[in-house]
């Protein structure tokens, strides 16, 4: 029987093992010990920026940077509805309201045009969220922060090695944040990372990620606070990853331009990053073409014993962000016809051989009658 291929699977293979084993023979097990700083050191390094703090998931991550802007009740953050469900949660969390922006049919990122048509006296900040390694316009989004005072935070969860004119996606906002969960370029089981756009605005996601507990004064809180510290032995497996961030980009890299290559003559549509972009290709993802079946193709890919995965559906139409009376027809078409495919750094070149061949047959048993 052929092998079963995840649409994701960390490989684990460097040292993460030997740090965490140290880590639990150090026995600073809990969100002390030296992993932490060694760990955010590298990542700083990677980032091009050292004002970078563990946290334990991206999606606290997100409610820390929000919470860390001190938005009022009523304040609105500009967001794409074409996104995973956290970006939009954590702005009501953060007690703002999302408001939510088309994105551009080519590379199904927000578009820079519909957030300035969206712009109220309400507005407070707005949230790029750069999807599957693609980068939004972000010459666009800044001009139009700084031309009405708005705050920015970026999303980065699947952009870690993602760059803008070469510089690291991240480096534009007053803050940005990155996961690392199980499926993203780096993992450390759960975890995430804040970074500031400088050491005041560090000073303060730290403070509030630590209980709001005064750094100089232990047990006196400063300010409103939440645990959201990330465990040692989380972010040895992260230094292990990191040392690697290298080979996995490069890896993953190959594996698009195979995916690419392959599907090149098919009647698929791959997302179309700005030429502006370096995209880390998190996942790789496509659209269907418009009356093909796609719950049929996925379900034959998985009797192939490959899985696939829809793009996210629109958080407009989810029950608790419902807005009826919105219409995002180019969010709303990507999301009913878009796939990502297996996009892990150990598939091997047969693999994705498979994968491909398997789609093709996929698409062609799955579309309207010809
Ligand atoms: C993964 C992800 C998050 C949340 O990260 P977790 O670590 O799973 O909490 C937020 N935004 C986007 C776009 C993501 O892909």
């Amino acid at each position: 029987m052929a092998a079963f291929l995840p649409v994701y699977e960390p490989d684990l293979s460097g040292n993460e093992r030997r740090y965490v084993d140290q880590a639990v023979t150090s026995t600073w097990i809990s969100s002390r010990g030296e992993f932490i700083n060694r760990f955010e050191d590298a990542f700083g390094q990677v980032v091009g920026n050292p004002h970078v703090s563990t946290v334990c998931n991206g999606t606290v991550a997100l409610h820390l940077a929000l919470h860390c802007l001190d938005l009022k009740p009523g304040d609105e953050v500009i967001v794409p509805s074409f996104t995973y469900i956290a970006s939009v949660n954590t702005i009501i969390q953060a007690g703002a309201v999302p408001v939510f922006a088309e994105i551009r049919q080519e590379d199904w990122l927000v578009d820079p045009a519909d957030v300035a048509r969206r712009i109220t006296p309400r507005t407070r900040a707005i949230m790029p969220v750069h999807l599957y390694g693609a980068v939004c316009d972000m010459d666009a989004l800044h001009a139009l922060a700084r031309s009405h005072g708005l705050a920015m935070v970026e999303d980065c969860a699947e952009a870690l090695g993602s760059t803008w004119r070469g510089r690291h996606v991240g480096s534009f906002s007053d803050v940005a944040t990155f996961s690392f969960f199980g499926n993203k370029t780096v993992t450390t089981g759960e975890g995430g990372m804040v970074m500031a756009r400088d050491a005041d605005m560090l000073r303060k996601l730290t403070i509030a990620k630590g209980q709001g507990m005064d750094p100089e004064r232990r047990y006196w809180h400063i300010a409103m606070g939440f645990n959201y510290r990330m465990t040692n032995i989380a972010a040895a497996i992260g230094l292990g990853q990191i040392e690697r961030l290298d080979s996995i980009l490069q890896r993953k890299r190959g594996i698009a331009r195979q995916y690419r290559s392959l599907l090149s003559n098919q009647p698929v549509t791959f997302q179309r990053p700005r030429p502006e972009v370096e995209s880390s290709e998190w996942l790789i993802s496509l659209l269907l073409p418009a009356g093909v079946d796609r719950d049929a193709v996925m379900q034959r890919m998985a009797e192939a014993r490959i899985e696939t995965r829809p793009v996210f559906y629109c958080a407009h139409h989810m029950p608790h962000h419902r807005r009826p009376e919105l219409s995002l027809p180019i969010s709303e078409d990507i999301a009913a016809r878009g796939i990502s495919l297996p996009s892990y750094p150990t598939l091997t070149e047969g693999d994705v051989e498979r994968i491909c061949a398997t789609l093709v047959d996929a698409i062609r048993a799955s579309g309207p009658p010809r």
